[in-house]
């Protein structure tokens, strides 16, 4: 005796037909709505079996069926509002790109483009010389290679240079940089035989010495960007390790991570090594990231000798790691800002770096003033930014918060996440606070406008 409920269930031909359904039925695909309103009628049947659920109204069941399939074709990658104060947020897509850089990669997508074809000679060319002149101006380096990150930088480094070899490193230098990338896991990967000198914390220039003979093939020097080491250490320096290989005929790799072009010292952070100091102490080889200091694309930039470039240029795993035309696109205008002096000015990263203090709590008590007008208690207090994306570990930037006291903040935060635009915010003391540091200008209509709906919702049944 089939269960009373089931026999309201209607058809998957019968849900599609339904007139809401219907109307929104141009906007999918059939597989698509057959498929999601099969799942719907498979889950409500095991309700009304397993749970002994009534079956839900047709109507109700059709509004089921929309929400899905909205959910189906919408891009689960979103805009997020950062206000949480860490500007290269790796888990938020690191660094926003400059107004520039955005509109060469439409203009790389929209059309045909002379990636790989030499437009004076009528044959074909090399994607891998558009961002060459750029990066050799800027870093005075030989020659450069891109590729599609950092990671993928140093493994065809170590791959092209020292497969079936020896690399020597430094155990205070054996790191993990986020998301998975162990220094001698890459190493393992590339082929290459680790030889680990030194100590944690102490490792001299008669480590690497002593760990050279005729199975080396190169000096590997690793930044340990994210974290820091203090006390009783010691690190050989690069200049050191360049004299050390040139005696032995072994090349440097130096991989910087974040790496930048401008001084950090300028804004009251430690000094992140320069790209260029690295190129002028001789190493072969300088690999870094395209979306962490330097504010561009996700990318890994290689730059160094004409020689060893040309040994990647050549290897194999170059194909794999290719660049695509619209990242080229990006990061030719990103490095054009700071050929053109501007990189400040126009680049979002070292914007929200370079921002002061004083700026930083107008904007925050501008939003406290909006906010306390439309009836929710805010105020503004004293906090600290940082630079996040593994670069200049404990250091921060005086920053000034919106703080919303008086509210639960985790419910509050959650709806914010879960909001659009997403809204991604910290919690201090337990008051949820926004960072205006890393809030761009033109989202702070939006963001106040979140943090209001947000609030809203708080106060509605069932929340
Ligand atoms: C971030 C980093 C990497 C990895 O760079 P991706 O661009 O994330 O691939 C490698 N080495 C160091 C030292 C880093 O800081």
């Amino acid at each position: 005796m089939p269960h009373p409920e089931l026999r309201k269930l209607p058809s998957v031909d019968r849900l599609l037909q339904q007139s809401a359904v219907a109307a929104a039925r141009a906007q999918f695909s059939h597989d698509l709505a057959v498929a999601v309103a099969r799942d719907l009628l498979d889950g409500t049947r095991a309700a009304i079996i397993d749970q002994g659920q009534p079956c839900p109204a047709p109507d109700e069941l059709a509004q089921t069926l929309l929400a899905r399939l909205h959910a189906a074709v919408q891009p689960t990658l979103q805009p997020v509002i950062n206000a949480s104060g860490v500007i290269i947020h790796t888990n938020l897509g690191r660094a926003p790109l400059s107004q520039e850089a955005q509109a060469a990669m439409l203009l790389a997508g929209e059309g045909y483009s002379n990636l790989e074809y030499d437009l004076a000679a009528g044959r074909r060319g090399s994607r891998y010389l558009h961002a060459v002149d750029l990066l050799r101006r800027l870093t005075g380096a030989e020659d450069a290679l891109v590729v599609n990150n950092n990671a993928g930088a140093v493994l065809l480094c170590l791959m092209a240079l020292a497969h079936g070899r020896q690399v020597v490193i430094s155990r205070g230098q054996m790191v993990e940089i986020g998301g998975g990338f162990r220094i001698p896991d890459v190493l393992l990967a590339s082929g290459a035989l680790l030889v680990e000198v030194g100590a944690t914390n102490r490792t001299h220039l008669a480590d690497y010495q002593a760990a050279i003979g005729p199975q080396t093939a190169a000096l590997l020097r690793v930044h340990s960007s994210n974290f820091r080491q203090i006390g009783f250490t010691a690190e050989v320096s690069l200049a050191e390790l360049v004299a050390l290989g040139r005696q032995h005929g072994l090349p440097v790799i130096d991989d910087l991570g974040s790496g930048a072009l401008l001084d950090t010292a300028r804004f009251g952070l430690a000094h992140e090594p320069h790209i260029q100091e690295s190129v002028q102490a001789g190493a072969a080889l300088v690999t870094f990231s395209g979306d962490k200091l330097l504010g561009g694309p996700q990318a890994g930039l290689i730059v160094g000798r004409a020689a060893e470039i040309a040994r990647l240029r050549q290897h194999p795993l170059t194909r794999a790691l290719r660049v695509d035309k619209t990242t080229l696109a990006a990061l030719a205008a990103t490095l054009g800002h700071y050929l053109a002096g501007q990189a400040e000015q126009q680049i979002p990263i070292w914007r929200m770096i370079a921002a002061r203090e004083e700026a930083l709590a107008d904007r925050a008590a501008g939003w406290a003033a909006r906010l306390t007008a439309a009836g929710l208690a805010a105020r503004v207090q004293p906090a600290a930014s940082t630079v996040g994306g593994g670069a200049l570990p404990g250091e921060t930037l005086p920053t000034c918060l919106l703080a919303l006291p008086g509210l639960p903040a985790d419910r509050m935060a959650a709806r914010l996440r879960t909001g659009r635009p997403a809204v991604v915010a910290r919690i201090v003391d337990d008051a949820l606070c926004f960072d205006p540091r890393t809030v761009l200008p033109e989202q702070e209509d939006l963001l106040l406008a979140a943090i209001l709906a947000a609030h809203r919702g708080l106060a509605e049944p069932g929340q």
